[in-house]
């Protein structure tokens, strides 16, 4: 797809951000790009708007920077996952191991109805970790996880294509 090289060129990477020795891969630049932000929406749109997907569900903060375009354009809801102590309802948590320590994703009760179809975005995957607490919420929510879709993900995990069992779709490696 020619577009993904304007999509890869669009994003900025700041060496050591948080901490010294990352490159960290920042996608606030794709946004300010309305011709790299609307094929890398558009990409996803076209991805999922046959595949009878109800619900798309963001991850925070920088799945919700992609998320509700996609959701609207395809005729599904957006459901927000978030970090704890954000959501004000009623919560189901699933707790995953980061590099240091611990961290947790919430999700509404009554946010997805049982079998409803669901896809997962976020902007980047490293080790997976955070997407795949996102899927054990969707499907503790009885939704079914057709899709994990990020922007940005690592060489090995984009060739292997899949997290958990459950496909993976990546648009550019890491610049
Ligand atoms: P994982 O759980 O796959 O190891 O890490 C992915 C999570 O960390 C995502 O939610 C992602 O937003 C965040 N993340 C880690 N490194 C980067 C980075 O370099 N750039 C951006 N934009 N997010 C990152």
């Amino acid at each position: 797809d020619p577009r993904l090289e304007g999509i890869s060129e669009a994003i900025r990477v700041v060496p050591h951000f948080p901490i010294p020795g990352i490159m960290f891969q920042d996608i606030t630049t794709l946004l300010l790009d309305h011709k790299a932000f609307k094929d890398t929406v558009d990409i996803f749109v076209d991805r999922y708007r046959d595949m009878d997907i109800s619900v798309v569900a963001g991850v925070e903060a920088r799945g919700f920077m992609f998320g509700p375009s996609i959701a609207l354009a395809i005729g599904a809801k957006f459901v927000p996952l978030r970090k704890p102590k954000k959501l004000p309802g009623e919560v189901i948590s699933e707790d995953y191991v980061l590099e240091y320590g611990i961290d947790c994703l919430q999700m509404h009760v009554g946010a997805v109805q049982p079998g409803e179809r669901a896809i997962i975005i976020d902007d980047l995957i490293a080790t997976g970790g955070t997407l795949s607490a996102a899927i054990k919420l969707l499907e503790r929510g009885g939704a079914e996880v057709i899709e994990c879709a990020c922007v940005v993900g690592l060489p090995e995990i984009k060739e292997e294509r899949r997290l958990n069992g459950k496909p993976l779709y990546i648009l550019v490696e890491p610049r």
